[in-house]
């Protein structure tokens, strides 16, 4: 038999010799050229906290559902042994007031799930959210003077609770009243009463979005009346956002953090290049929400989706990713994120 001939190389001309799906063509291969992956050890699971977890308004979503303080710590325990190593607190209190006052109460649901915690588990990471919306009987993240929120009054209340978190023990603490000041009031009061080392995660970029529903639901965190926009970010605005990461830059954040996460990749890109702190996102509850609905029914694959979400957030420059996927996809493969 004569030789083949020679295969008809196609010429060139006007057209380049790069054919990225060469690389394309094996799952190993794929593997071996990948840029990025989440990883388990780089998320943070939220979990809420409450005095009496029955109370109404409990959320449905399994990551939002209110717990007592020792199934905080069971659940923990899960995380931690399929992966996730860090875990960021919300209280529900029993009592709520005008001030807020059961937020630095240290027999708070908080300060009590810190204890738990770090007693059954002193190489987890814990992280307090600083807020008072949840405690207050209004609503709202600040004290009132009248109908508007007070800056200025508020600050010395979130000082004391970040204070109150310190000293049952949390790693870091998490400001997220989007108030004034709030990291240097947080920081003096730390280093005032001997917690130089617990570390400030600030929600700095913090947006007035309409994707945090599900969570006011489990916190019971509505405001009673208006809303968050006098102090929280304009979404249209990405300039404001990075003046306000700054300044909290400026006020000693250990920890930048932008929130919601995908509706604001531009932020987290615009931070990752600006600041060399560790850049945070959050993930939210509507987000999370939005994957699971189109899940059910049938429009999704809802790990692949949720997947491709936290690894666009982490491309975008985030290096800690809250979301309440963290324990789903870390209880599904070992292997996997
Ligand atoms: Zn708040």
């Amino acid at each position: 038999m004569l030789p083949a001939a020679p295969r008809e190389v196609p010429r060139v001309l006007g057209r380049s010799a790069d054919r990225p799906r060469r690389l394309r063509s094996l799952a190993s291969l794929r593997e071996l050229v990948a840029e990025s992956a989440v990883r388990r050890s780089q998320l943070v699971a939220p979990l809420f906290v409450a005095d009496d977890p029955d109370r109404p308004g409990a959320a449905t979503l399994r990551p939002l559902r209110r717990r007592t303080v020792d199934a905080t710590a069971r659940e923990a325990a899960r995380l931690r042994r399929s992966g996730v190593r860090a875990v960021l607190l919300f209280g529900i209190p029993e009592r709520k007031d005008a001030q807020g006052s059961s937020a630095w109460d240290p027999h708070g649901p908080v300060p009590r799930a810190i204890r738990a915690l770090k007693e059954t588990d002193p190489a987890l990471t814990v992280i307090a959210d600083v807020c008072l919306c949840e405690y207050t009987d209004h609503g709202h993240c600040g004290v009132l003077r009248g109908a508007r929120i007070d800056n200025d009054r508020t600050l010395p209340l979130l000082g004391r609770t970040a204070r109150a978190y310190a000293d049952a023990g949390a790693d870091l603490v998490a400001p997220s009243a989007m108030m004034d000041h709030q990291v240097a009031t947080i920081r003096e009061s730390l280093d005032g009463s001997g917690h130089e080392d617990v570390a400030i995660l600030a929600y700095a970029a913090k947006f007035a979005s309409s994707f945090y529903g599900p969570f006011r639901d489990a916190a019971g965190s509505a405001p009673s009346f208006g809303d968050r926009r006098s102090y929280q970010l304009d979404p249209r605005n990405r300039r404001e956002a990075l003046r306000e990461l700054a300044l909290d830059a400026a006020e000693g954040a250990d920890i930048l953090m932008v929130k919601p996460a995908l509706p604001y990749l531009d932020v987290i890109a615009a931070a990752r290049e600006r600041f060399d702190l560790p850049i945070a996102a959050y993930q939210v509850s509507g987000e999370y929400a939005m994957i699971k609905a189109a899940a059910a029914r049938g429009w999704l694959d809802e790990t692949a989706a949720a997947r491709e979400t936290l690894g666009a957030i982490q491309r975008a420059g985030a290096s800690l990713i809250v979301s309440y996927f963290a324990g789903e996809l870390a209880a599904e493969r070992q292997d996997r994120p």
